[in-house]
């Protein structure tokens, strides 16, 4: 278990004090071209959301939190803020923590003047891996030097330029997991990437009512946390290399006699992948392949059976000649695992004599 006892606080920061930055970068004359340009790197640099330091909580961790006595939020706040926590519950794709309110909860999230966040914070939080955390969201008709904080949720018509405070929120959940703000492109195409993100937007630009997590915060959730499920699904934020392997058993047989074809399919296993390396991937499609000794074209066999254990797949085949089969796995677009194709293996056909002169094992006795 992490036991870092530093709390990380991060704030949000409001659109306009992007834009008047951006603004100034513009004005900046020829000699701040080598900043810009890093900067521009920096910004291009799409993936997973990075992480804050204190490590992940504990896999599917149960986090209870309360409202802050002398700072609770307001009744439209606190609908917001439950809600955002059974997003965060349900679009988390992994075993992270798990938000639930509970009046006894050792968590405390507050509302209000009391917030301890920075200048220009809209809300902000304070984890303590694997023990706690903490909330703040500033309130209704807070004065930044941009102009007063509107949040959606006070109003009945929520009017232009408010903040959804479940969006917000929801950022902050992903902060307490272990989420750092994603790293958009230049030009922010992919903003709907992430709802952890250093700029909140307001209504109505795109992405300003997220109410799930995005792709790339899944992403690292998954990496942190793992997946619920060998079945479940790896973001598309992800581009994992998978390996496949393939056996015969047994690997010689006799004229017209079966043999069984087991294909594994896993994570790769790098260190990079965290929690991810190694998993077995089941449930997936995988095809076999066959071909004649000496030849180069393959013929498509069938898809492989789903397989007694995690991540294998099964086919079994009667011979009548030597063959050489290989399987494969095709990515899709609807995940973030990279397709592979197995070794390619040979099964003989010929009993004992076949079997003896290349030291393999056959389904019946020699003798
Ligand atoms: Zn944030």
């Amino acid at each position: 278990m992490n036991t870092l006892t530093r709390p990380d606080r991060r704030s949000h920061r409001t659109g306009r004090t992007r834009q008047s930055r951006a603004t100034r970068l513009l004005t900046f004359g020829a000699t701040a071209v080598a900043g810009l340009m890093i900067s521009l790197s920096g910004a291009s640099a799409h993936g997973p959301d990075p992480t804050l330091s204190g490590g992940p909580f504990g896999q599917n961790q149960a986090l209870h939190f309360r409202w802050r006595a002398g700072s609770e939020p307001t009744t439209a706040i606190k609908t917001a803020i439950n809600a955002a926590a059974a997003a965060a519950n349900a679009s988390r794709g992994s075993k992270a923590a798990t938000f639930t309110y509970d009046a006894a909860g050792s968590n405390p999230i507050g509302y209000g003047t009391g917030a301890t966040c920075g200048v220009n914070g809209l809300a902000c939080f304070t984890r303590t891996v694997p023990t706690s955390f903490t909330m703040w969201l500033r309130e209704q008709g807070h004065v930044f030097d941009w102009g007063t904080l509107k949040w959606c949720q006070a109003y009945t018509t929520p009017p232009s330029g408010c903040y959804d405070a479940e969006t917000i929120a929801l950022d902050e959940f992903g902060h307490i997991e272990v989420l750092d703000h994603h790293a958009n492109y230049a030009g922010d195409s992919d903003y709907q990437d992430a709802v952890v993100q250093t700029f909140s937007r307001t209504k109505p630009a795109a992405g300003w009512n997220m109410h799930t997590f995005g792709r790339c915060d899944v992403a690292t959730l998954q990496r942190q946390y793992d997946m619920q499920s060998w079945t479940a699904k790896y973001s598309t934020c992800l581009a994992l290399t998978t390996v496949l392997t393939l056996t015969a058993a047994p690997t010689a047989v006799l004229f017209g006699a079966p043999t069984t074809l087991t294909a594994t399919l896993t994570v790769a296993n790098y260190a990079s992948y965290l929690r991810l390396g190694g998993n077995p991937i089941s449930g997936r499609v995988v095809a076999l392949q066959r071909r004649a000794p000496g030849t180069t074209t393959w013929l498509s066999v069938g898809t492989m059976a789903v397989g007694s254990s995690a991540g294998t797949y099964v086919l079994s085949q009667g011979l009548t000649a030597d063959a050489e089969y290989r399987a494969v796995f095709t990515s899709s677009t609807t995940e973030g695992l990279n397709g592979s194709t197995s070794p390619t293996i040979r099964v003989y056909v010929g009993g004992c004599i076949g079997a003896a002169a290349r030291d393999v094992a056959i389904t019946v006795p020699c003798i």
